[in-house]
């Protein structure tokens, strides 16, 4: 069947603004409170400390840097091992770098395609000593979060939550953000929500944010000039990016609720395909829905060919790959993406440890899986259109 292009891009996930970020945004400029103090940075920390149900929300730069303070929060240092999520976006796992530590990488399981509990536990058996465990919820669906806090107090180490793609999702009733001892979030302009940059450290501990705050603002000391003790970072939040955030967060759950929309329009319009949507855990979770995707049964894959920097597939009726859904829809004018390249098989961590239990989980889900077009913005007549062009890629 030959489909006509987009009109209009679809995108994967953009920003999605409704109004009010432009009256915040005015509010800092009218005031002239045009820097990282204000009332903006003010209600979004209270905000967040509500939706989360943590006592402390620091504003930042991004949600790298909030990683980057989770990092230092914990103590990691030059030559220590971390345990950390493997099939994730490599801002997870870059701070770990930064303070000298030594990611070791634990595959994915198949329930939520996040860290495995038991590749975790094998990891600790070869390292017990290790004391800091980075789990991330891949595309807003929760971890298999109770089993890897078990695994975590049963050696002593303290978990570091990338809750970057997760804001608004829930584990057991609680929000994502709220499990580790030091968490991230992420206001980037592809998230949930966003205030076109930004992010946030979250912890209950009262100490943990007032170093935080110290550090992210150049680690000045009380004293009548620059004087530094420690290592300092600019990383503190504008007040105007707060104004931002802040008028996005009335309209999370709107978000959540049109994500959950396309995740189930999908599933039931790609029903009968050998394909299964990205899994969750339904009886403990609620995802945000942040992305979709599908993984093709293993039967059903063509030939696809990936090297480093390039990817090819050879067309077979009644199969299909990622590589052939992406370029036909990329023709078409809509963006879809791989599966996030798992950190032990990128170049630059190629020295590092893995640690899996039996078969390669993470390559495997990257290999037969992908993200489709998960804008909030995409019309219903969008979506179907996706749906046949996935469909056409099976004929
Ligand atoms: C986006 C993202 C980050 C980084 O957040 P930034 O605000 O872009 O720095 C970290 N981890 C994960 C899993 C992400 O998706």
């Amino acid at each position: 069947m030959a489909f006509t292009p987009f009109k209009k891009k679809v995108w994967l996930s953009s920003p999605t603004m409704h109004g009010d970020e432009l009256n915040y945004m005015k509010l800092a400029y009218d005031t002239n409170w045009m820097s990282t103090l204000g009332e903006n940075l003010n209600q979004i920390e209270q905000l967040l400390c509500e939706k989360i149900g943590c006592n402390c929300a620091v504003p930042l730069a991004s949600g790298t840097s909030a990683l980057h303070m989770a990092v230092k929060l914990a103590d990691v240092r030059r030559g220590d091992r971390v345990f950390c999520t493997d099939m994730t976006f490599g801002a997870t796992v870059n701070p770990v770098v930064y303070e000298g530590g030594e990611p070791v990488f634990i595959d994915t399981e198949r329930d939520t395609w996040n860290m495995s509990p038991e590749a975790l536990e094998k990891a600790f058996e070869l390292y017990p000593d290790v004391k800091v465990v980075i789990l991330a919820h891949l595309y807003g669906t929760p971890a298999k979060i109770d089993e890897i806090q078990a695994v975590c107090d049963k050696y002593g180490a303290i978990l570091i939550e990338d809750a970057a793609e997760s804001l608004g999702a829930s584990y057991k009733g609680k929000q994502t953000g709220n499990f580790g001892k030091y968490s991230a979030i992420s206001f980037n302009g592809n998230k949930i929500i966003t205030g076109s940059a930004g992010g946030m450290l979250l912890t209950n501990d009262f100490e943990a944010a007032d170093r935080v705050r110290k550090w992210s603002t150049q680690s000045r000391d009380v004293a009548p000039w620059y004087q530094h003790t420690e290592i300092g970072y600019n990383y503190r939040m504008s007040n105007v990016i707060a104004g931002v955030v802040r008028g996005q967060l009335p309209y999370l759950e709107e978000h959540i609720a049109q994500k959950k929309a396309i995740y189930e329009r999908y599933r039931d319009g790609l029903k009968g395909l050998p394909v299964q949507m990205n899994p969750f855990d339904k009886e403990n979770s609620v995802p945000n829905y942040w992305l979709s995707c599908l993984l093709i049964d293993k039967e059903a894959m063509c030939r696809q060919a990936r090297t480093e920097c390039e990817a090819d597939f050879w067309e077979e009726p009644g199969k299909s790959c990622p590589t052939e859904i992406l370029t036909k829809l990329a023709r078409l004018n809509a963006e879809g993406r791989p599966i996030w390249k798992p950190m032990h098989m990128q170049p630059i961590y190629s020295d590092k440890e893995f640690v899996s239990v039996g078969e390669d989980v993470g390559a495997d889900i990257f290999a037969r899986g992908l993200c489709l077009p998960s804008d909030n913005k995409m019309t219903i007549d969008t979506q179907d259109k996706i749906i046949e062009i996935v469909r056409s890629c099976f004929d």
